[in-house]
Formats: structure tokens, sequence, C-alpha cells
């Protein structure tokens, strides 16, 4: 009776398994096809300061509709793109398509729309494609300053192979960019990385965040890395401020800039290109007072 219990398991096991092999590569298709017909758009979530609430900036999140309408999300497909090598096609997509935006937004604008668009690299991206040409080339091709960039790296980028990837982030910093480290705290413990690499922005993982303010074990780390940034001359993104209380929290412990569903969900280009617009307006009609 055991035995055939044990061998019903690893049957269990395999048939899982290969049906999970299954859909990832299923998926990993569908990727790919999406990719080469331009199915993915970006979404663009605004980042603000959080003591004047004034937007700064937008960070772009990718986006895929497939052919059935279905509508996936980055946590499943970015993972598959990553482990298929598409996320170089997909990563240069993204940074081609931010930068077409932004000059789209300008353009509207009539010059300076005033804002950065921060455009996600994974580590993947850092360890087999050449990033700095393809950024320069973005810029290049879409006539925009490279301090129009924000570029944001996790932990495990810079776990590999951390000279090489210095090299790379220096190349990247020579255009103009700035680097923010993306979900700070929950990769990487060696924090010895921090003063050896030229870092602007740490962006703190919304885990830590949201929550906060009833959790005193998660308040003692948002001080922690806020203190820590400031030691390092860094500036700090709050992910997942989802409360005004929350933002006046963390705008009071020192941290600059909030990012989360309190200001705007990711929001399509266009509908981004309005909040700018009305930002702007704001601005203008507050100044003449
Ligand atoms: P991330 O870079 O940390 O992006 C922030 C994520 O938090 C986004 O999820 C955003 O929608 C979500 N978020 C923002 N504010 C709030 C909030 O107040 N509450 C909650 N609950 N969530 C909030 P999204 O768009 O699903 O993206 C997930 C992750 O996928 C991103 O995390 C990023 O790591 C990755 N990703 C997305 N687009 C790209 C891309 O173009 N390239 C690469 N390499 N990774 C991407
Ligand atoms: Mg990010
Ligand atoms: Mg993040
Ligand atoms: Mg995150």
């Amino acid at each position: 009776v055991k035995r055939a219990k044990t061998g019903r398991h690893v049957e269990n096991y395999q048939t899982q398994a290969f049906t999970l092999a299954r859909q990832q590569f299923a998926m990993e298709t569908a990727l790919r096809r999406a990719i080469e017909e331009r199915q993915l758009r970006l979404a663009f979530q605004p980042i603000c300061d959080l003591a004047s609430g004034a937007i700064v900036s937008f960070e772009a999140l990718a986006r895929w509709r497939d052919s059935s309408g279905v509508e996936h999300q980055p946590s499943d497909f970015i993972p598959v793109a990553e482990e298929s090598g598409l996320i170089v096609p997909l990563g240069r997509w993204a940074m081609d398509e931010a930068a077409r935006t932004l000059r789209w937004w300008d353009d509207a604008c009539g010059g300076h729309c005033g804002m950065r668009v921060a455009v996600n690299l994974s580590a993947i991206q850092m360890q087999r494609d050449d990033i700095a040409p393809v950024v320069e080339a973005a810029l290049i091709r879409h006539d925009l300053a490279g301090d129009r960039f924000n570029l944001e790296l996790t932990e495990s980028a810079i776990v590999s192979d951390p000279d090489r990837i210095a090299g790379i982030m220096h190349a990247l910093k020579a255009l103009g960019t700035s680097l923010a480290m993306d979900d700070f705290g929950t990769g990487y413990s060696n924090l010895a990385y921090l003063q050896k690499l030229p870092i602007d922005i740490l962006k703190i993982d919304r885990s830590f965040v949201s929550g906060m303010l009833a959790d005193r074990d998660k308040i003692a780390i948002v001080r922690a890395i806020l203190s820590l940034a400031q030691a390092l001359g860094m500036r700090t993104t709050a992910e997942g401020v989802e409360s005004n209380e929350l933002a006046q929290t963390l705008a009071a412990l020192g941290c600059t800039y909030g990012q989360g569903y309190l200001y705007a969900r990711p929001l399509e280009a266009e509908d981004a290109l309005s909040m700018i617009v009305a930002a702007r307006a704001a601005a203008t009609a507050s100044s003449a007072n």
C-alpha cells in the first residue's frame, strides 16, 4: 500500500511538472509572437514628490493583451521572458517605446514636458545585452537628453559579476541617465555595493511600505533604509503609497518620492499625458496668482 501511494505521488508530481513545462512553453511561444506582432504596450505610473505632491516622473510598466483579449500580468510573463531570453528583445522594445512616448509628450507640451521616464532593466538584460548602446540609440532616435531616463535595476543584477555591472552602470551614467535600485530590501544582503556603485535613488519595496503605519517592524526597516540612503547621499522612493496618511508620514521621515495607488494606478500613455497637461496648467495658474 505504501509503495503504491508513493508511486502515485511521483506520477502526480511528474504530471504536474509536465503540465507546468507545457504551460511555460505555450506562454513563451505566445510571448515571442506578441513581441514580433507588437501586442505589448507600456503603462505609465506617476512618481510624485512626497512633500509637494508634484509629479516628477512616470514608471513604464509592460502590459500584454493577447489576441484573445486576455491581459497577462508582468508577474507571469516577465519571469518567462527572463528564462527564455525573450527579455532581451522585450527590454529593447520597452526602452524605445518609453523614449518614443516621452518624445510624444514633449511635442504635445510644445517643449520639455517636465517629466522623466523610469524603465526597468532586468538582471538578465544586464548580463546578455549590451545595454548602454541600446539606451543611447533610443535617446538619439527620439532626440532626447539622457537625463530624461531613470533606469531601475534590482539587486539581483549586481550579484553575478559586480565589476562588469559597475562598468555598465558608469556607462549608463555617462549618458546622463540616473539609476535606481528597485525593490530595495528584498534581495542581496551585502550592502557594500551601495557605496561602490553610482546609484542615485533607492526604491523601498512595497512589502515594507504598505501596512507600515500599523507595524513597528516595518516602520523600523523603512527608517533604517531612509537613514542609509541619506548617509550615502541618495534620494528615496517609497513604493505602494496607497493613502494620504502614509504619504504624510513618509514625507515627515524624509523620504523623497512616492509611487502608488494614492496618486494613480499605471495609466495608458494618453491618460498620463492628460495628467501632465493638467498638472502643468495648475502650476501655471498658481504661479500667475
Ligand atoms: P516594479 O518595477 O517594482 O513595479 C511596481 C509594481 O507595483 C507595478 O506592478 C505596479 O503596478 C505595482 N504598484 C504600484 N503602486 C502600487 C500600489 O500602491 N499598490 C500595489 N498593490 N501595487 C502597486 P506591475 O506593473 O504588475 O509590474 C510588476 C513587476 O514586473 C515590476 O515591478 C517589474 O519588476 C516587472 N516589470 C514590469 N514591466 C517591466 C519591463 O518592461 N521590464 C522589466 N525588466 N521588468 C518589468
Ligand atoms: Mg520598477
Ligand atoms: Mg519596484
Ligand atoms: Mg516592487
